[in-house]
C-alpha cells in the first residue's frame, strides 16, 4: 500500500545496482620513493579514496586506479538509494495522512 510517489520510488528500489554508502575523493599525494620525480618537482600521484563514517570515525580506503570508476558508481547508487529510502517513507507517511483525512471526511 503506497501512493504514486511511493509505486515510483519502489520501482526504481528494485532496480538497484551494487552501492555503498561512502564519498570518494580524488587528492594529489608524494608516494614517498625519494627517487621518484614527484619526490622534486612533480606531478604528485592522484590517489583515489572512499570516506565514511562508522561509529561517529571517519574511515579511509584507498581504491585502486582502475575501481575508481566503479566504485565512484557504487557511491552515485548509494546516494539514489538514501534519496530513495526517504520518498519511501515520505510517501506512506502521506498515505497514512491520506486515510486519517478521509476518515474525518465521511465522519463529519
Ligand atoms: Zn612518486
Amino acid at each position: 500500500m503506497t501512493n504514486m510517489l511511493g509505486k515510483q520510488a519502489l520501482e526504481r528500489i528494485r532496480k538497484i545496482k551494487p552501492f555503498i554508502q561512502a564519498s570518494l575523493t580524488i587528492t594529489k599525494k608524494r608516494c614517498g620513493n625519494p627517487g621518484c620525480r614527484c619526490a622534486q618537482e612533480g606531478p604528485l600521484h592522484e590517489v583515489a579514496l572512499l570516506t565514511w563514517k562508522e561509529e561517529k570515525r571517519t574511515r579511509t580506503l584507498y581504491v585502486p586506479i582502475e575501481l575508481r570508476q566503479e566504485v565512484e558508481k557504487w557511491v552515485q547508487e548509494g546516494k539514489l538509494l538514501k534519496r530513495l529510502v526517504t520518498e519511501v517513507s515520505q510517501a506512506q507517511r502521506e498515505f497514512l495522512i491520506s486515510k486519517k483525512k478521509l476518515r474525518r471526511n465521511n465522519q463529519g
